[in-house]
C-alpha cells in the first residue's frame, strides 16, 4: 500500500529514487515487483471492469450504457480505461504529476499498453493513425515542466508503433476553473479553447491521464471529427466515478 504523507512520503521517495533497481515495487518497496508493482499491490489498484462500453464511467454492472451516452452519445467510437481514479491510482498519478517521479506512472502505462496491444492484436480495436496526447496550456505546462498526457501517448505510442501528433491540436487559452460549471457550461467553455494546426486523419486516438466528466474528451473529439477524423477512441489510466 502507499504510505503518502510525512516522513513516509520521503522516506519512500528516498528510498525509491535511491533504488532504480527492477523488481522494487513502487507502492510498498517489496523487492518482488514486475513492471514496477508487486502482485498483492497490483491486485490493490481499483479495475473499472464494470464500466460504460462507450465512455469507460464506472456503472453497477458491466455492458451497462450510462445515461449520458444514451442520451447524448459522444463523438468518439470508445474510451479505453482500465481504472478507476480511486487509491491507490489516484495517489501514483498524482505522485507523478505534482512531483515528477515517473516510476509511479511507469506500472500503470505499462499494463494499458498491455492492454491495447491485447485487443489490437484479438482486432477488436482499430488501430488509429495516430495518437493525439489531450493537449495543456503553455504557460501551464511551463509550470509543470511537461505534459503528462504527452509523456503517457510517448510511451504508447513506442509500444505500440503508433506516431504521436503533439502539436496537432493546441491548447489556446486557459481555462481558470471549470468548477461549479454545470456541463453545458463546460462544454461552452472548452469549444473556445482548442485550435487545430494541421490536416487531421482518419482514425485518432485521444490519450489522457485521467478523464473526469468527460467534457474534455467529447469537445476534442467533436472537433477533431469536424475537422475529418471518422474514427476517434480515447485512451487514458483512469476515470473517475460520478
Ligand atoms: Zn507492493
Ligand atoms: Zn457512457
Amino acid at each position: 500500500m502507499i504510505k503518502s504523507t510525512g516522513i513516509l512520503s520521503t522516506l519512500l521517495e528516498l528510498k525509491v529514487n535511491l533504488s532504480r533497481a527492477a523488481g522494487v515495487c513502487v507502492a510498498c518497496l517489496g523487492s518482488s515487483a514486475t513492471d514496477g508493482l508487486c502482485d498483492p499491490c497490483r491486485s490493490d489498484l481499483p479495475t473499472n471492469h464494470q464500466a460504460c462500453p462507450i465512455c469507460a464511467l464506472p456503472m453497477p454492472r458491466p455492458d451497462l450504457v450510462c445515461g449520458d451516452c444514451l442520451a447524448n452519445p459522444p463523438p468518439y467510437a470508445r474510451a479505453i480505461i482500465p481504472w478507476r481514479y480511486q487509491f491507490p491510482a489516484d495517489a501514483m498519478i498524482r505522485c507523478y504529476k505534482d512531483r515528477g517521479q515517473r516510476q509511479f506512472l511507469r506500472p500503470l502505462v505499462t499494463a494499458l499498453g498491455a492492454q491495447l496491444a491485447d485487443l489490437l492484436h484479438q482486432d477488436q480495436l482499430t488501430k488509429p493513425d495516430i495518437l493525439v496526447p489531450a493537449p495543456m496550456h503553455r504557460r501551464r505546462r511551463m509550470k509543470r515542466g511537461f505534459n503528462q498526457a504527452q509523456v503517457i501517448a510517448e510511451e504508447l505510442g513506442l509500444r505500440l508503433n503508433i506516431p504521436v501528433a503533439s502539436t496537432l491540436v493546441r491548447r489556446q487559452s486557459h481555462v481558470d476553473s471549470q468548477r461549479g460549471l454545470d456541463k453545458g457550461q463546460r462544454l461552452k467553455n472548452l469549444q473556445k479553447v482548442f485550435e487545430v494546426t494541421a490536416d487531421i486523419p482518419e482514425r485518432i486516438a485521444i490519450v489522457d491521464d485521467v478523464v473526469t466528466t468527460g467534457a474534455t474528451v467529447r469537445t476534442l473529439s467533436a472537433l477533431l471529427e469536424a475537422h475529418g477524423a471518422r474514427e476517434i477512441q480515447v485512451w487514458a489510466l483512469a476515470r473517475t466515478p460520478l
